[in-house]
């Protein structure tokens, strides 16, 4: 347990709830007017949603895409190890940062284009795609030579021109919400991206600031549903960057896959007491495996809910 929660009163609460499937919320009238002027990115009625492939993989197209590794890119053996295990878990997609956007300017800064190249060796030792940031428009040509998923993080969100050297970078772009951006905004950016000549967009919930303290952030859950019924991109969950504290991870993973989330970006460490970087976020290689296990019932109980609603939706004939 983490020290912030000592003290807390335990309880159980049991509900009787509908059962789960992935059917978005209906367009709300309110949200017609307010987002589709981000005609590019906004969802139509007539429109099909986005797909992103990258690789042998689809993003979008039905299936949780786990992408999870290390905060920040630190060392060969750290990334190599860490490939493997989540690989061996279940995940699709590596995570590192090898340019890394720190709140202090005195904090562990990335490892460049080594991390870069380190990345790459994972990618080749175990076929999992790399997804890393970026933060400047002057390295998105080396990154995009690495990287197959173009990360621009919650500081980089509304910082265009990044956006806008991204329009023709040949890769789909992770676009992070910013830590005090409305959904209206981070649609707004998602525009400028696509408006750049980027179609290829994956949104992320990664927590938004609050007045609350006892989480790093506070993860926005209904900005999901809300994403996925006024815009036609796939939408991902950070529950490493909106927590804070890894106990509360397999949790917010749980909501995220009956939210209608397509996939989640997790922090994961070899050693998290000793990570440069996020290391309270970070979840070891056991825990992850256990959390990737924990999720596996939800996501079966999704896809039988959602063949059963089709299936009956069929039968009275109706949309
Ligand atoms: C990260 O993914 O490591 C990161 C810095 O995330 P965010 O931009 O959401 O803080
Ligand atoms: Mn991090």
């Amino acid at each position: 347990m983490d020290a912030a929660f000592n003290g807390a009163s335990r309880f159980r609460v049991v509900i009787a709830c509908e059962p789960v499937t992935r059917m978005a919320a209906t367009m709300d009238p309110k949200w017609n007017g307010q987002f589709s002027c981000f005609d590019l990115v906004a969802k139509t009625d007539a429109g099909s949603r986005t797909v992103v492939r990258v690789r042998d993989l689809e993003i979008g197209g039905g299936e949780f895409v786990v992408m999870a590794g290390p905060c920040a890119v630190e060392s060969e053996a750290q990334i190599l190890q860490t490939a493997e295990a989540v690989a061996g878990a279940g995940a699709r997609i590596l995570r590192g940062g090898a340019y890394k956007p720190r709140s202090s300017p005195y904090a562990f800064q990335g490892l460049g284009v080594e991390g870069l190249k380190l990345l790459r060796k994972a990618r080749e030792q175990t076929g999992l795609a790399i997804v890393t940031e970026v933060i400047s428009e002057e390295d998105v040509e080396v990154i995009a030579e690495y990287a197959d998923i173009m990360q621009v993080g919650t500081r980089s969100m509304e910082n265009y021109s990044l956006l806008k050297a991204l329009g023709d970078c040949g890769r789909p772009v992770l676009l992070k919400r910013g830590m005090t951006a409305t959904i209206e905004e981070l649609m707004r950016s998602a525009q400028v991206l696509a408006d750049a000549g980027n179609p290829d967009i994956i949104l992320c919930e990664r927590g938004i600031r609050t007045f609350e303290t006892a989480t790093r952030n506070t993860l926005d859950i209904a900005a999901v549903p809300v994403l996925k019924t006024v815009s036609h991109l796939p939408v991902i969950v950070d529950p490493s960057h909106a927590a804070g504290v890894r106990s509360l991870l397999p949790a917010l993973a749980r909501a995220a896959t009956v939210v209608g989330s397509d996939g989640l970006l997790v922090e994961v460490h070899p050693c998290p007491e000793q990570a440069l970087s996020d290391g309270n976020q970070s979840l070891s290689f056991r825990e992850f495996r256990r959390m990737m296990l924990d999720l596996q019932p939800y996501l079966d109980l999704l896809q039988r809910t959602q063949h059963a609603r089709d299936q009956l939706l069929a039968a009275r004939g109706v949309d």
